[in-house]
């Protein structure tokens, strides 16, 4: 592996031994875009361009993209070029494929904030550095390119005045093109087409001995000679006014055509109709406070559907949703699942504030069922997936899977697609058809940049945990995944939180979407478990975790919490060397080792797991009878969700949380949690909070009076710190 690959993937995944390398001062300095002209900074704040294909944005520090489709890069240093969606946030980041075409490796990104690592294959990508241009093609063109002892490449550079050379891969290879911009071009363009292309002009001359020879000893008619030497045709610069102008008319053109949709499912039985509204508030109330709103903005509706309290009222007509209820045994639906099935069977749009555990994903998958058994297209004829449920990590879409394949109806296929799977596997399930996709957003993304997946076909979109998909950087794939995407679609989204960036995605997607929200639910859950706060020093959190763990019961299991990756491997390894039986889990493993660690881990194989927060939400194990805390977490709804993972379905749980000096801005946010749910909460907690108070209050006292130290947002290493935060990048 070389340094370049040595990064971060597009969800956050890290590649083992990638760390922050500065940049070489020379991708730093202003280039030009090819044609001669000074990059354009005004597309971005700090220096950067914003040039090319069809969408590229560059924000913060220097950023430069460029290229075939759509770009991102934010913050920091960042350059990306190429053919598909890049996104790269924080620090430096650069992509390219293979090394720097100079003989010099790449430098990696740094791990800030998620940057992106990508690697494609699929020929004719481009990537250039405007000193360099490189062409990927696939191994099986190579040949033909290059001609009989390197004979086409010499003649391709005397025709252009560039200079090429390959570096061939194990599947593909690179064309590394050097010299003056019109000769790139050139050179490009003739390789393309070459490659690309085997009847273009350029090798329309070919003599019968194949493009590798023939009487006249060259690959390139006359004409394609004469065409080559010619200037390139000026590019026609793109008039954005005019296309702002014209979107709507665009927008029609687009989604002209498109099959009719049926939406509206929903036959309110006598029992639901009859429910009075003081009834129907006092179910609310005993159900987690249940809160409905409508988000309509003008001429709300008459009526907010009232809840169905049993599975009947719901799904009647739909024997064979109830056969499945039955066989896995459920006595009653969740709160969530009885206030949102008539609004979704209703055909409206919802937002679910709703966390894991609560039954969420049954409350969006069963309406989508039926709404996609509605739909007056068949099947067969639909020419793609009629539901897409988007969430943020691999393991949550594992997970989803599950209960898709769990409640199997009418034999529906459903894909899961995530980064770090088999991509070339995933290609070939979506081309052989499926009905469902369950996916992160950046992969999915990168299959509908390369028109290897139709998404016409959606009629259901879920944003699944909305919240932490924003978090994690999200927001443009998503952007650029929904506009491929049909607008009359009924869309769900769930969120744990309804921070203002929620707010927005909601405006942005959904249509005056009714709320339902299960807010008090998060306290509930933790209302099942005993919790147990231990303020300690920072060097004697192992001993006390370790003495905990020589006091676990043979039927015990605990998963325990760590901030960092690193020290998640420490600590297993460290149990490990201590002869105990232990699983780790982070985004540094392979998707397979996960997969593998969470198995051990549930069917009781290990009874201790080291995460990060990568298994704070997704993780569903109903038998974890202890949470422990070693770190504490980056916000207290984290600690929420945390200690959410024990004391499922039912059963009790216990949480042991350490807290040392440095957690000590936290302390006045566990409080009322720990209070809320009748828990003791510890006389150090409560000085610290105090502590912390008076702290921030000085601290206000002195900047007010001009003191105030630092200033210019370095950040510092500190939790509240924004390095400080991508430290805990999980
Ligand atoms: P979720 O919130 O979707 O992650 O669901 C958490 C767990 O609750 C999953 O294992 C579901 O199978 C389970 N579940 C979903 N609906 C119900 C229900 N009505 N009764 C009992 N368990 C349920």
């Amino acid at each position: 592996m070389s340094d370049w690959e040595d990064e971060y993937d597009k969800d956050g995944v890290a590649i083992p031994g990638s760390g922050p390398k500065p940049a070489p001062a020379e991708w730093k300095q202003p280039c030009d875009d090819r044609q001669g002209r000074t990059v354009d900074p005004r597309h971005n704040n700090g220096f950067g361009s914003w040039i090319g294909g069809r969408a590229d944005d560059g924000w913060g520090g220097f950023a430069f993209s460029r290229g075939g489709r759509a770009d991102e890069d934010w913050g920091g240093f960042g350059l990306s070029r190429g053919g598909r969606p890049d996104n790269s946030g924080g620090g430096f980041a650069l992509r390219r494929h293979g090394d720097g075409g100079d003989g010099r490796p790449l430098p990696r990104s740094s791990d800030g904030g998620g940057g992106g690592r990508r690697r494609w294959s699929a020929s004719g990508d481009r990537l250039d550095s405007g000193l360099r241009v490189t062409v990927t093609v696939e191994n099986a063109s190579v040949g033909k390119l290059i001609g009989r002892g390197g004979a086409n490449i010499r003649e391709l550079e005397e025709i252009t005045g560039a200079r090429i050379k390959v570096f061939r891969g194990a599947y593909e290879a690179e064309v590394v093109i050097w010299g003056p911009p019109e000769a790139q071009q050139r050179a490009e363009e003739m390789i393309e087409k070459l490659v690309a292309d085997g009847n273009s002009p350029f090798t329309a001359g070919m003599s019968c001995g194949g493009l590798e020879g023939g009487a006249s000893g060259s690959v390139w008619s006359p004409s394609a000679l004469e065409a080559a030497k010619k200037p390139p045709p000026p590019r026609v610069p793109i008039d954005w006014n005019e296309l702002r102008e014209n979107r709507q008319k665009y927008e029609e053109m687009k989604w002209k055509d498109l099959p009719p949709m049926k939406k509206n499912f929903y036959v309110e039985l006598e029992s639901v109709y009859l429910l009075t509204a003081e009834e129907v508030n006092e179910w609310r109330q005993e159900n987690n406070d249940v809160f409905v709103d409508d988000l309509k903005e003008v001429g709300k509706r008459r009526t907010v559907p009232k809840p169905c309290r049993t599975f009947m009222e719901a799904f009647q007509f739909y024997p064979e949703i109830m056969d499945n209820i039955h066989r896995v045994g459920f006595v009653k639906p969740t709160p969530i699942q009885s206030q949102a099935w008539p609004v979704l069977l209703s055909g409206e749009d919802l937002i679910a504030i709703a966390q894991t555990g609560t039954g969420k994903t049954l409350a969006y998958l069963l309406p989508g069922f039926i709404h996609m058994d509605g739909q007056p297209i068949p099947r067969s004829e639909r020419g793609g997936p009629g539901m897409l449920v988007l969430t943020p990590t691999r393991e949550l879409a594992l997970q989803i899977e599950a209960e898709c394949s769990k409640y199997s109806f009418k034999g529906y296929k459903s894909i899961c697609i995530y980064g770090g799977g088999d991509r070339r596997g995933q290609i070939t399930v979506v081309k052989g058809g499926v009905d469902i996709v369950i996916a992160t957003p950046g992969r999915l993304n990168d299959l509908q940049m390369n028109d290897l997946i139709n998404l016409r076909s959606i009629t259901y979109l879920v944003l699944d945990e909305a919240d932490r998909m924003l978090d994690m950087g999200f927001e443009p794939q998503i952007m650029k995944i929904i506009l491929d995407i049909r607008p009359d679609r009924q869309t769900v989204m769930t969120s744990a939180t309804w921070p203002p960036g929620v707010r927005r995605l909601s405006t942005s997607y959904l249509k005056s979407p009714m709320m339902v929200n299960v807010g008090t639910l998060d306290l509930a859950a933790v209302n099942t478990v005993q919790q147990t706060v231990l303020i300690v020093n920072e060097e004697e959190k192992k001993a006390y975790l370790f003495d905990f763990i020589r006091s676990m019961q043979p039927e015990e299991k605990v998963l325990i919490f760590v901030g960092r990756k690193i020290k998640a491997d420490d600590l297993s390894s460290d149990m490990c060397l201590g002869g105990l039986s232990v699983r780790s889990l982070h985004g540094n493993h392979e998707q397979c080792d996960r997969e593998d660690a969470l198995r051990d881990f549930k069917e009781s194989r290990v009874r201790i797991l080291v995460a990060t927060d990568l298994a704070s939400r997704g993780l569903d194990v109903h038998d974890i009878t202890h949470v422990y805390n070693y770190d504490f977490p980056r916000n207290i709804e984290e600690y929420v969700h945390r200690v959410g993972r024990t004391g499922r379905a039912g059963r009790s749980g216990a949480s042991i949380t350490l807290v040392t000096r440095e957690d000590w801005r936290m302390a006045a946010e566990l409080i009322p949690i720990l209070e809320r749910s009748g828990q003791e909460v510890p006389v150090e907690l409560l000085l610290m909070a105090e502590r912390y108070e008076k702290h921030k209050r000085d601290k206000e006292t002195l900047q007010s009076r001009g003191g105030g130290g630092g200033g210019g947002g370095r950040g510092g290493r500190g939790r509240g710190g924004r390095d400080g935060e991508q430290s805990w990048m999980f």
